[in-house]
């Protein structure tokens, strides 16, 4: 009676998702051997500059378990010292091109030191020593990269914003009408947010240059259909799509997702997901490839944001 009590109080045995944060600051350089300078310049712009440039990278690593008798998944100081030893002691103020077989050009294996190809190396010295369920690996607080431990496959997140006005209203109604269901919103002229748009994709990793797609298309493709055209507009008349669709934020993340959808296709990757954050109270995800609702790896995503 004393034990199921004590196991109770401790919860030993149930399953729990923990999560422990680590940094570090690396360098690297985009560079492969077998093209040209040229050809170098062109497909990786400024990141294949000589003798290259660095990051502050901030690491995620997600473990699930069984809480032990100490009310545990792991002792947490085991957890710093594993991730200390595999991954930031030999990454920290070092050349990533330079410090792990893994990205060594020379070789036929080598790829570049990308997020999507880190977090996935990552994964792969760590998965010995912690029960990984997710490594989320941030270059920058506007990129960042998800691996599940799903061989090639990577999640790669891009974040950027746009300020634009809008007014919550349907056409067909009237005043009245409208503020009773949108509120202040439904205001006549309007009011505005600095959106924040999440656009996160799927692929699976090339294994020389070691991206999902091509980094440098991937941020045109969303300056160029959606920053560029939201930015410092009011949505419901500068843009015809919110002339009869009211631009409710689950509006606008559903319309990035459609305007999306193809162009990242056709540069080798898959849109995953759009997240839009009107405020910082409220905002609206859209999965393209998955129903949201089911219970799976994507709402782990979903709720990973940090
Ligand atoms: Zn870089
Ligand atoms: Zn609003």
């Amino acid at each position: 009676m004393t034990e199921i009590i004590s196991k109770t109080r401790h919860g030993q045995g149930r399953n729990c998702v923990i999560t422990r944060r680590a940094c570090f600051s690396a360098s690297h350089r985009y560079w492969l051997p077998e093209l040209s300078t040229t050809d170098n310049s062109n497909t990786f712009g400024l990141c294949a500059l000589a003798p290259g440039h660095g990051h502050n990278y901030e690491l995620i690593v997600s473990m699930n378990g069984e809480l032990n008798r100490d009310g545990m998944v792991l002792n947490l100081s085991e957890v710093k010292h594993a991730i200390s030893k595999e991954v930031t002691t030999q990454l920290d103020f070092r050349f990533l091109n330079e410090v792990w077989p893994e990205f060594d050009l020379a070789t036929p294996q080598g790829c570049l030191p990308t997020t999507e190809a880190l977090a996935r190396i990552i994964w792969k010295r760590l998965s010995g020593h912690l029960p990984l369920i997710a490594i989320r690996l941030y270059e920058q607080p506007n990129l960042w990269a998800d691996y599940l431990g799903n061989h090639m496959e990577t999640y790669l997140t891009i974040r950027t914003h746009f300020a634009a006005a809008h007014r919550l209203a349907r056409n067909e109604l009237s005043q009245k009408e409208n503020e009773k269901i949108y509120g202040k919103c439904a205001r006549p002229h309007g009011h505005g947010h600095n959106y924040l748009v999440d656009v996160t994709v799927r692929g699976s990793i090339d294994k020389r240059s070691g991206m999902i797609c091509n980094l440098s298309e991937l941020q045109d493709l969303i300056n160029n259909l959606v920053v560029e055209q939201f930015d410092h507009t009011f949505l419901n008349k500068d843009i015809p799509y919110f002339e009869s669709c009211v631009p409710t934020a689950e509006n606008i993340a559903l319309h990035i997702a459609d305007l999306l959808s193809n162009p990242i296709k056709s540069i080798g990757a898959n849109l995953q997901k759009i997240r839009l954050q009107e405020s910082p109270n409220n905002a609206a995800e859209v999965y393209i490839e998955t129903d949201n609702l089911t219970a799976n790896t994507n709402t782990l995503l979903a709720s990973n944001t940090y």
